[in-house]
């Protein structure tokens, strides 16, 4: 890799603000101070700007207990993103693997892993997740049988073409559902109660395929291990 392309992905700085650098001789490989950006650059070279080191930062694999009112996109809007969360390096680079509503709280995960990402998300790797609904209405008796058929059947939902994939719908309590989803549908869970005439008050995510949140809080987050990242390999 060029030095200027290194410098820009391992500093906050820009690739010119780094070219600036390099000028002003504050940039040394092996010892050496360099001004050229575009020497390359051996995976043994020891780089430093100023009196900080520099190493490529790696691929990252995230999960975070999402508290409510906290969104899951890159962009800033009226709420904290996900990402502002996550206190590593370049955590910009992060990206939510799937979204959930920003009033839903629980799991979720974030990559600079493209390809990892798109693996836990893709439609035909049927990835488990569950969900954990509050409902407004009590759900029990023959409306709970009839419930988890239809659930199991598949609903059409509004405006869709294809019925959702089969799904599992446990009671923990009248109003606790706990609902499995193999599938991410706009709004889904919320859509599937309202389609049976219920409503989601409260929803939280408890597990995306066998990772659950464990003893994390609401906002606090932790690194993957590398059995969990390739547990989607
Ligand atoms: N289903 C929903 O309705 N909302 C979420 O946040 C996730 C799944």
């Amino acid at each position: 890799m060029r030095l200027d392309r290194f410098l820009a992905e391992t500093t906050e700085l820009t690739r010119s603000l780094a070219k600036k650098a390099l000028q002003r001789g504050e940039v040394s490989v092996n010892g050496q101070v360099v001004k050229q950006g575009s020497l390359q650059l051996d995976a043994d070279d020891r780089v430093v700007w100023g009196d900080q080191p520099l190493a490529l930062v790696g691929l990252r694999y995230v999960m975070l207990h999402k508290p409510e009112d906290v969104e899951c996109s890159s962009r800033r809007g009226l709420y904290p993103r996900a990402v502002d969360y996550i206190e590593l390096p370049k955590a910009e680079r992060l990206q939510t693997v799937g979204r959930l509503d920003v009033d839903t709280t629980g799991l979720v995960l974030l990559t600079d892993d493209g390809q990892w990402q798109h693996r836990v998300t893709s439609p035909r790797r049927r990835c488990a997740k569950v969900y954990l609904a509050t409902l407004a209405e009590p759900l029990e008796g023959q409306a709970l049988d009839e419930a988890v058929r239809r659930f199991e059947e598949g609903i059409l939902l509004d405006g869709e073409e294809k019925p959702t994939l089969p799904a599992e719908l446990v009671m923990r309590t009248p109003f606790k559902a706990e609902l499995t989803l193999y599938e991410g549908r706009y709004h889904q869970v919320k859509r599937m109660f309202a389609a049976i005439g219920n409503h989601v008050v409260a929803l939280h995510r408890e597990s995306v395929g066998p990772l659950t949140l464990d003893t994390l809080e609401p906002g606090e987050w932790r690194e993957l291990t590398e059995g969990e990242i390739d547990a989607f390999r």
